[in-house]
C-alpha cells in the first residue's frame, strides 16, 4: 500500500485503497505523505482519530524517518476559541448557571494563557460548558478579515501553521465545510493543497452531503438573534432592539406552528397552508426590519455587516427550501425536541466533489477498512464522483478470521418484518449474552427496537448500557471498564468504535441496516437512480447496508488476539440473492445456523480456536 499511495502522490490521480482492520493503513499513507516534498492534507473521520493519528503514527514516523516532522492538526472551528467574540463576553458575562459561575475563573485563566485556544487543553472544565456556544471560533459568524483581531485569530494564526506544514490532519467535517465556504468568506481553516489522503472514506459522501446541503434552524436564527443584541443595543433610539424582539416572537410563532413528534419529512415548495404562508410572510417582514435597523447602528468593527452577512445567508437557505425547486435537491423539514430545521440536501454528491474537490487535486489517496461491495469499487465511485481509470487495491486483514470469529445466522428464524420476529429475537438475545458472558454490542436498526431489547434486558446480571442514557465516550468508557457489560444501541455505534480484548466478544446486529426508505433523502436517491434506467435497490440500498454491515461486525475483532462471534438474526441474509452479496462483503468468519456452534465458540475459551 505504501509503495501504491508514493506512486500516486508523486505521478498524480486517484488512488482506491481498502486495507482491512489490522494492515497498518495510517503508516502505509503517512511515510509516503512524508517523504514528498510537498504538503499532504490528511482528512479522517473524527477528532479522537486526528488526535490518535498526531499522538501515535506520527511521532512513530519520526522515529522511523529519523527526523522530526511539522505536522499540524486542524479541527473544527468549534473547538477553537473567537478572541472577537470571547472579548465581547467578558464585557457582560451571560453565566447561566451556578456551576459555569464557579468553572468561569478557570476558563478566564484559560483563555488568557492558551496559545492554540483550542478547548482539548481543558483541565477541570467539562467539554458541554455552555458559555464555549458563545465563544467559539464557528465559522457561519466569523467577521474573517474585517474581524478587529484577525491578525491574532487562533484559527488564522494556526492556518498560517498549517500552511508551513508539510503534514496537515484534518477531519472530513471541517474538509467538507471549507470547500463549500470557499469563495463566500475568508474564513477556512485550510491552507491550499492539492495533495489529499481521505481516510474513512466510505463516510465522505454522508459528511459532503450535510456541508453541499444547505439548513435553516430555529436554533441557528436564535443565535442570531442573540449575537446581533450587542450591536442593536449600540442604537440609541432602541429601535433595532425592538425589531429584534419583533424577529424572535415571530421566529417562535412560525417555527412553534412545526413543532411535535420527533420526524424528518420531505418538504415540498409552494405546499404551506394560507396560515404557514402568512406566518413565513411575517417572519420575512420582520427580519426585513430588523436588517434595516442593524445597518444603521455605528458599526465601527464591521460586526454589524457580518452579521447582516449571516442573516442573509440563513434566509437565502430558507428561502431555497421554502420557495424554490429544483431537480438536484431534496428539500426536507426535521423536528427533534430542541431544534426544528427546514433542509436542502444534494441528491448526488458525485457531481459536486468532482467539480469541488477532485478536479483541483493533483492526487487523491482513499481509503478504509470498508470500501467494497461485494468485493468490487464500483459503488464507491459511482457515489463520489471518481474516475473509471482510479487504480484499485485491496489488502486484506492480517487476521485469522476463520477461526477468530464466528458468523451466526440461525438456520431458521421469523421473518424481520413478521410479528413474532421481536418476541423471538429477545429470547435469543438472553441466550447469547448467557453464552458470552456479557461483553457484547447488541446494535439495532430502529430505536423502538433499541428500547425495546433495552428494557427486556434490564434484570440482566451484567451491566446494561444504553444509548442516549450517557454520551457515547463515557459510555463506551464504561463498557471497557467493567469488562462484561452489554451495550444496546442504534446506528451511531455501527462505525468507528473501539473496543480491544475480551470486553467486545459478540456483536448482536438485529437486522440487516438498510436505510430507512421513508427518509427524503434515501427516497430521493432512490428515485433518482430509477429515474436513469438504473437499480436503486441493488446499486445504493444493498451496499450501504453491506458497508454499513460491514463496519458493525469490524467492532469485532481489532487484534490478533480477539475473538468473539457475529450474530445477525435477520434470515434474509440466508434467504435473498442480495444476502450472498452482503455476506460476501463480510470478514471471511466462518459461517454457522445452529445456536449451539455460539455455546460452544464461548466454552472453548479465549485460548480455543471455536468447536
Ligand atoms: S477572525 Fe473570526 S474566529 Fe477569528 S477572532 Fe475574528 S471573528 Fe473570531
Amino acid at each position: 500500500m505504501a509503495e501504491s499511495v508514493a506512486e500516486t502522490l508523486r505521478l498524480g490521480g486517484v488512488l482506491l485503497a481498502e486495507a482491512g482492520t489490522g494492515t497498518g493503513k495510517s503508516l502505509a499513507y503517512l511515510l509516503p505523505a512524508l517523504l514528498q516534498n510537498r504538503r499532504v492534507v490528511v482528512s479522517t473521520r473524527t477528532k479522537a482519530l486526528q488526535e490518535q493519528l498526531a499522538r501515535k503514527d506520527v511521532p512513530l514516523c519520526e522515529r522511523l524517518l529519523g527526523r522530526a516532522v511539522r505536522a499540524v492538526v486542524v479541527k473544527g472551528r468549534a473547538n477553537y476559541l473567537c478572541r472577537h467574540y470571547y472579548e465581547r463576553f467578558l464585557k457582560e458575562p451571560l453565566l447561566k448557571s451556578q456551576k459555569e459561575a464557579r468553572l468561569f475563573g478557570r476558563f478566564k485563566r484559560w483563555a488568557s494563557e492558551t496559545s492554540t485556544g483550542d478547548k482539548a487543553e481543558w483541565e477541570g472544565i467539562p467539554e458541554d460548558l455552555p458559555l464555549w456556544a458563545d465563544v467559539n471560533a464557528r465559522g457561519e459568524r466569523c467577521l474573517g478579515s474585517k474581524c478587529p483581531l484577525y491578525a491574532e485569530c487562533f484559527v488564522v494564526l494556526l492556518r498560517r501553521e498549517a500552511e508551513a506544514a508539510e503534514l496537515v490532519v484534518t477531519n472530513h467535517h471541517l474538509l467538507f465545510a471549507d470547500l463549500a465556504l470557499k469563495g463566500r468568506w475568508d474564513t477556512a481553516a485550510l491552507p491550499e493543497y492539492r495533495h489529499l489522503v481521505l481516510d474513512e472514506a466510505h463516510e465522505a459522501e454522508d459528511a459532503a452531503t450535510s456541508f453541499f446541503g444547505v439548513a435553516a434552524s430555529r436554533r441557528m436564527l436564535e443565535e442570531w438573534i442573540r449575537d446581533a443584541a450587542p450591536a442593536a443595543a449600540s442604537d440609541p433610539s432602541g429601535a433595532a432592539s425592538q425589531r429584534l424582539a419583533e424577529a424572535a416572537q415571530a421566529a417562535r410563532l412560525f417555527f412553534g406552528a412545526f413543532e411535535g413528534p420527533e420526524r424528518r419529512e420531505e418538504v415540498r415548495p409552494g405546499e404551506w397552508s394560507p396560515r404557514e404562508a402568512s406566518m413565513l410572510a411575517r417572519l420575512g417582514a420582520v427580519l426585513d426590519a430588523a436588517a434595516l435597523a442593524l445597518d444603521g447602528v455605528p458599526d465601527p468593527s464591521g460586526e454589524a455587516e457580518g452579521l447582516l452577512l449571516r442573516l442573509e445567508a440563513w434566509r437565502e437557505a430558507l428561502d431555497f427550501v421554502v420557495r424554490t425547486g429544483d431537480e438536484e435537491h431534496v428539500r426536507w423539514l426535521e423536528v427533534t425536541p430542541r431544534n426544528v430545521t427546514f433542509g436542502a440536501s444534494p441528491i448526488e454528491v458525485g457531481p459536486i466533489l468532482r467539480g469541488h474537490l477532485f478536479s483541483r487535486l493533483d492526487a487523491a489517496v482513499l481509503t478504509s477498512a470498508t470500501l467494497t461491495v461485494g468485493g468490487e469499487f464500483r459503488y464507491l465511485r459511482d457515489r463520489l464522483g471518481l474516475p473509471e481509470e482510479s487504480q484499485e487495491l485491496r489488502l486484506p486483514s492480517p487476521f485469522d478470521f476463520e477461526s477468530q470469529g464466528l458468523l451466526y445466522v440461525p438456520a431458521s428464524f421469523p421473518a424481520p418484518n413478521s410479528e413474532e420476529f421481536a418476541g423471538e429475537l429477545k429470547g435469543a438475545v438472553r441466550r447469547l449474552i448467557g453464552y458470552s458472558g456479557g461483553r457484547a454490542f447488541v446494535l439495532c436498526t430502529s430505536l423502538r427496537a433499541m428500547r425495546a431489547l433495552a428494557e427486556d434486558l434490564e434484570d440482566l446480571d451484567h451491566p446494561v448500557l444504553v444509548q442516549g442514557d450517557e454520551p457515547k465516550g463515557v459510555l463506551l468508557d464504561r463498557f471497557r471498564e467493567a469488562g462484561d457489560a452489554v451495550l444496546v444501541a442504534t446506528s451511531s455505534f455501527w462505525q468507528g468504535v473501539d473496543v480491544q480484548g475480551e470486553a467486545l466478544s459478540l456483536v448482536i446486529l438485529d437486522k440487516l441496516p438498510f436505510a430507512v426508505p421513508t427518509d427524503p433523502l434515501v427516497r430521493a436517491r432512490v428515485e433518482n437512480l430509477r429515474r436513469k434506467g438504473r437499480e436503486p435497490f441493488l446499486e445504493y440500498q444493498v451496499p450501504t447496508a453491506a458497508i454499513l454491515l460491514q463496519q458493525g461486525a469490524g467492532r469485532l475483532i481489532r487484534s490478533r488476539r480477539d475473538r468473539g462471534v457475529v450474530a445477525c438474526f435477520d434470515v434474509r441474509l440466508r434467504t435473498k440473492a442480495y444476502g450472498r452479496i452482503l455476506l460476501k462483503s463480510l470478514p471471511p468468519f466462518r459461517v454457522t445456523g445452529r445456536e449451539e456452534d455460539v455455546a460452544d465458540f464461548f466454552r472453548a475459551g479465549p485460548g480455543g480456536g471455536g468447536p
